[in-house]
């Protein structure tokens, strides 16, 4: 496509997505809300603050007052006053953690077997264009699906356009996650089963396209510029690096930060050298190293360390996916009776590619596991994503499986928390409170049956969750969707 058909394309886009936008915001103002209180007392509960060491991190015996969209007390049960009229939230044996942060997920993609056609082409089964206009359909109920899941603030690391909808839809929507995205991918290869009216990822095959394609995001301000770095074997690595390193530069003069796919070392390093600040997967060629260590901290870049996402693949494309106790709770329906009843895919439907890689998710990720490990302990900060969307990966409950494996990882409950709170929300790049249970932070908020600190796994029995001082029942909100 030409530059200036490109041009147009994406201002028609524009006018599209500012249409849609009050058409969504006008149907949605009533769906979701459970409470419209002033206030909210959540009395006598564990509060737990990730972003503490040791003894401080559990306070127990605590109360906690939301006022209209914010925290606006917390103390002692005893000396903490409740405002007349509240709604009193009984906390005894639960505890109260930050809303959960996705730091890596893709709304374009629903996680059925037809969302990926560049990676097993299912199209003779459901062409891509049903699949994409399911996905815009079901917006609003996947949106339930995480805040069922404790999850109120996502970051889309990239997508088509329609992305920025997404988001506006999520501002406008009480039953949404806080949404944060980047439109488009700016990469080295083109993905062209992708490719319909609104492509997901484009190609820069130079210096100057990148910087092209940064220019035409920005009037839509992106929370990121995403690049993704593909380096097949035999191309020009260092060519591709100045392309990013253009990108990035081009983000950064505009305030953006960059975030890149990148999953092996050399390439990693290569994006850090261009200015990366966030890297939404793990090193997982080979154990990360001290020039690669240096250089992730000489940036202050993020590091999301996506664990569960190969499994996905390899579990739902080879018939052996089952959802977990969570998913059958917190997911959407329709998704998983897609996955749970998928036959196994035909070999003659799979690349040699393709069937190389599930076969390696038959093992743990054992080198992702130790540089997860590694980056840890050289104080790297760390951010929890799934990648939710890819086929496997269900929006919503896929972090409790993410977050079982970072523990397995190595890391403590506490760790594993604070990656999924105070860490996501600096990935979302929200206000300096988000993140943490603290007067004037906003009221996002998960009350648990069970103790997170003592496994992670207990993360997922949510009793209610609260997003912008709205409280929902995690079981409510599924019943409405089935
Ligand atoms: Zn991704």
């Amino acid at each position: 496509m030409s530059t200036i058909a490109r041009g147009k394309l994406f201002d028609s886009l524009r006018a599209c997505i500012l249409t849609a936008m009050v058409a969504f915001s006008a149907g949605s103002g009533a769906a979701g809300s459970s409470s419209a209180l002033a206030s909210i007392a959540i009395v006598d509960a564990n509060v737990v603050h990730p972003e503490r060491d040791g003894d401080d991190a559990v306070v127990r015996h605590s109360t906690v007052v939301i006022t209209g969209s914010r925290i606006s007390e917390i103390g002692p049960g005893a000396s903490t006053p409740i405002p007349q009229g509240a709604q009193i939230v009984q906390g005894s044996g639960k505890w109260l953690i930050p809303g959960l942060v996705d730091g890596h997920v893709h709304f374009f993609q629903s996680a059925n077997p037809y969302t990926r056609p560049d990676v097993i082409d299912l199209t003779k089964r459901v062409p891509y264009a049903d699949e994409v206009a399911r996905n815009k359909a079901r917006l609003a109920a996947t949106f339930k699906v995480w805040i069922a899941s404790g999850v109120t603030t996502v970051v889309d690391v990239g997508g088509p356009l329609w992305n920025f909808q997404v988001r506006q839809a999520a501002r406008a929507t009480d039953a949404a996650p806080y949404v944060a995205v980047a439109g488009p991918l700016v990469s080295m290869v083109a993905d062209p089963k992708l490719e319909l009216d609104d492509p997901p990822i484009i190609k820069a095959g130079s210096v100057e396209e990148g910087v092209r394609l940064v220019k035409q995001q920005l009037p839509y301000k992106p929370d990121y510029i995403k690049v993704w770095f593909i380096h097949k074997e035999g191309t020009d690595l260092a060519a591709q690096e100045a392309i990013v390193r253009a990108v990035g530069a081009a983000a950064h003069e505009a305030g953006v930060p960059m975030a890149v796919h990148a999953t092996e070392l050399m390439t990693a390093k290569a994006a850090l050298r261009a200015g990366a600040d966030y890297l939404v997967h793990s090193v997982g060629d080979e154990p990360v190293d001290a020039e690669f260590l240096a250089l992730i901290k000489k940036n202050n870049a993020l590091y999301c360390p996506t664990l569960w996402v190969l499994s996905g693949y390899g579990t739902a494309l080879s018939g052996a996916w089952r959802p977990t106790a969570a998913e059958q709770r917190l997911a959407d329906p329709q998704i998983l009776s897609m996955l749970a009843n998928l036959e196994p895919i035909p070999k003659e439907d799979m690349s040699a590619r393709l069937a190389q890689r599930i076969a390696e998710t038959q093992r743990p990720p054992t080198i992702m596991l130790q540089n997860l490990k590694t980056v840890q302990q050289a104080g790297v900060t760390i951010v929890m994503g799934t990648d939710a969307g890819n086929i496997g990966t269900v929006h919503g409950p896929s972090v409790f499986r993410e977050m079982a494996l970072m523990q397995q990882g190595g890391l403590t409950p506490l760790q594993v928390l604070r990656a999924a709170t105070v860490n996501g929300a600096r990935a979302a790049r929200r206000e300096p409170s988000a993140g943490k249970i603290e007067r004037g932070a906003p009221a996002d908020l998960v009350l648990l049956d069970a103790d997170p600190t003592a496994d992670i796994g207990n993360a997922s029995r949510i009793f209610r969750v609260f997003k912008n001082g709205r409280m929902f029942d995690p079981d409510e909100l599924i019943s409405s969707i089935r």
